[in-house]
């Protein structure tokens, strides 16, 4: 969002600089090297709905870079891998008890009509469970959704909004080819790819762009923004930014800290946000563990919602070769979402790797420890806001009561998700805010 921002301020004329905490830029969206290979941090993939990243890629000169592939689901449970996500491997699934066809028949309308709606309001104050069960009943709900928000949201999970749950369900049954088969996308290179255009941009546009400095403080006098003071990192001594206007897009549990000057009220709305941390342990592998893109787990017995074999939607080929001889050409991520209290964010990393490992074991036994070529850890203490039901009216404005001062992140695109296409949508739309200076 920052450097989407950053960039439609500079094309507009403005002279930007552009903090970033951390020492890579990309944010989220970030890369890390994987032995050689440049990977995505957190696994990503782009939907067919995602119109402002096509939009930004072909005025940045990409979208060539853009790539489609036909992608499966899978679904775990009971020890079995069930095929998923498209009207004959619902039919197909073994849903015992005397009303199993009717509540599948009940879901697959349910999953047909969200994927139709285009209207939210109505159960913007609805829980997620209430909304699933009153269209498909407790057993659809226990069997394929509670396990799956248990293991995301833990002490939230009976109080997550439905249009924010819609919204995730109808951006995914839109990335279709046809109704029985899902079509997602990737950039050639990543999501790097994308983010070091918009750096060439920015700068190409006389823009800065300055990591590893943390803002420490937004400065105000006069109900007015002045600047930005950065924190000592490093080598790098502290620094104040003079500024006329500021779009401060860090997550907004940060925002209270970082905005002294804001009034009150403001701040507990700012504070009130919940947002919880992820972890990927990222695993290259010698073989695949599914052909599918993404399998969801249902086990009682398997704390973790699903497992996304990256390398099904964009082939890494011999980029990811780790040495000759051992061609590593799987790359998969097993994502556990929780909030920070909660003691496993805490775990080592090794700890989470035998447990995440163990897990990929499940779902192919073949599967030996001498697959495993190379792991990572990522974590991320603000990785999904919480939005519960009625959350439209918890976002606090974009423009602050501090002139000059625009905050948001990605919850500010509720009842969307956080994702690219919306981060730059909005990014774009609070640089577009401040005017264009450009002849
Ligand atoms: C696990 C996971 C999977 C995802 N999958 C997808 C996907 O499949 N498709 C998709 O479109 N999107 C996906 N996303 C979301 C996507 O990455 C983000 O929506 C997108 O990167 C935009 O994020 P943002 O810029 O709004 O926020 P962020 O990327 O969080 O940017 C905020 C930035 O603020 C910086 N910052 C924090 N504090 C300070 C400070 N004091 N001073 C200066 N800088 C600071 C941070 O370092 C960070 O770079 C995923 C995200 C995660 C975590």
């Amino acid at each position: 969002m920052g450097l989407a921002a950053a960039y439609r301020a500079a094309k507009n004329g403005h002279e930007v600089d552009l903090l970033e905490a951390a020492p890579e830029p990309g944010g989220m969206a970030g890369h890390f090297d994987f032995e050689g290979l440049s990977l995505e941090r957190f696994y990503h993939f782009i939907c067919k709905t995602d119109q402002p990243t096509f939009d930004l890629m072909q005025e940045l000169g990409i979208a060539d870079k853009l790539r489609w592939r036909s992608t499966t689901m899978g679904f775990f449970s009971d020890n079995h891998l069930y095929p998923w996500g498209d009207p004959i491997a619902l039919l197909r699934f073994p849903f015992p008890g005397p009303f199993g066809f009717v509540d599948k028949l009940r879901y697959g309308l349910f999953a047909f009509l969200c994927v139709r709606r285009n209207s939210w309001p109505a159960i913007e104050h609805e829980s997620a469970r209430d909304w699933i069960v009153r269209w498909c009943g407790t057993n659809v709900y226990n069997r394929f959704w509670k396990p799956l928000f248990d293991h995301k949201f833990y002490e939230y999970a009976d109080n997550i909004s439905a249009a924010w749950i819609w919204t995730r369900i109808r951006r995914i049954g839109r990335s279709r080819k046809s109704i029985f088969q899902e079509e997602l996308g990737y950039m050639e290179g990543g999501t790097i790819t994308l983010v070091n255009a918009l750096i060439d941009a920015i700068q190409a546009h006389g823009g800065r762009i300055h990591l590893g400095q943390p803002a420490q403080q937004i400065t105000s006098e006069n109900g007015r923004v002045t600047g930005v003071q950065t924190a000592a990192r490093g080598e790098t001594p502290a620094h104040f930014y003079p500024a006329d206007a500021v779009l401060c897009t860090t997550p907004t549990p940060l925002v209270s800290a970082l905005v002294p000057d804001l009034p009150a009220d403001w701040k507990q709305r700012y504070d009130s946000i919940h947002n919880i941390g992820v972890i990927c342990v990222i695993f290259k592998l010698t073989r695949s563990v599914t052909p599918h893109f993404w399998v969801n787990v249902s086990e009682p017995d398997i704390e973790i919602p699903g497992v996304i074999e990256f390398s099904n939607l964009r082939p890494l080929g011999s980029q990811a070769v780790a040495t000759p001889g051992s061609p590593a050409n799987t790359v998969v991520y097993v994502p556990y979402y929780m909030p920070t209290t909660h003691p496993k964010f805490s775990w080592p990393d090794a700890s989470l790797i035998d447990e995440a490992f163990a897990c990929l074991q499940r779902l192919n036994p073949a599967l030996t420890r001498a697959d495993i070529v190379a792991t990572k850890v990522a974590r991320l203490r603000y990785g999904q806001p919480i939005c519960e039901p009625g959350f439209a009216s918890k976002i606090p404005p974009i423009q602050t009561p501090i002139a000059g001062l625009q905050i948001a992140d990605t919850c500010y695109y509720y009842p969307e998700d956080r994702g690219i296409a919306e981060s730059v949508r909005l990014g774009s739309g609070m640089a577009e805010a401040l005017g264009s200076l450009s002849q």
